[in-house]
């Protein structure tokens, strides 16, 4: 626990690569993972550590007139922290195919075969407008994957659902190499998709009716 913390809960740091900066080369470059991992994530988790702090301040204070920016501040924070945290563990050198685990028969059953979802989470992902997400997510109500669109990083999708595969369609994922070809960007992603990874993920995930049946 961070001694700096006057709350009770943990402050939240920056989760440490499973691989090397290079290790996605070249479909990743490192200049980009760098970029992404070390500036953009890195002031996520500044952003979200503080606007806990400030809305500690305020329940100090007991005045409220400002509640409603740090609200704003906290969700867009909290949830890029959370999205980049599940990107990385999303992307692996040795990734790439088709899911195995309980989560290959879960897309054919939820999206007709691997390839019908593949078009459609694409399509989800190239269509965002300005900046988002495209991501599978478990509806833990109707029991069920569903492929969602997030705005920023906090708008768009369903309130309780959890994100299982998600691929970041800012331009800071894509840009440096890619320049405006989003759709190089999402090729590249399901040549690194890490299946092992998700899919024990996701029967952690299928367990759990969230408190919300
Ligand atoms: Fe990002």
């Amino acid at each position: 626990m961070d001694g700096a913390q006057t709350s009770s809960t943990t402050a939240y740091s920056l989760p440490t690569l499973r691989y090397a900066l290079d290790a996605l080369e070249p479909l990743v470059s490192a200049d980009t993972l760098e970029l992404h991992y070390h500036k953009h994530h890195a002031a996520y988790v500044k952003g979200a550590n503080a606007a806990l702090e400030e809305l500690a301040e305020t329940r100090r204070s007991g005045s409220f007139t400002d509640i409603g920016r740090l609200e704003k501040n906290l969700a867009f924070n909290l949830s890029g922290h959370i999205l980049h945290s599940l990107l990385w563990r999303c992307l692996t050198p040795d990734g790439g195919g088709r899911p195995d685990g309980v989560l290959g028969p879960s897309i054919d059953t939820c999206f007709g075969a691997f390839d019908a979802f593949k078009d459609e989470l694409s399509a989800v992902a190239t269509s965002v407008q300005g900046s988002g997400w495209a991501a599978l997510s478990w509806d833990p109500v109707g029991q069920r994957l569903i492929t969602e669109q997030i705005y920023d990083h906090q708008g768009n999708h369903g309130v309780g659902t959890v994100p299982i595969v998600v691929i970041d369609m800012w331009e800071h994922a894509y840009y440096l190499q890619h320049q405006n070809r989003k759709d190089e960007w999402v090729e590249s992603f399901w040549k690194l998709v890490d299946w092992k990874d998700a899919s024990k993920r996701f029967e952690r995930v299928q367990r759990s009716e969230a408190g919300l049946r």
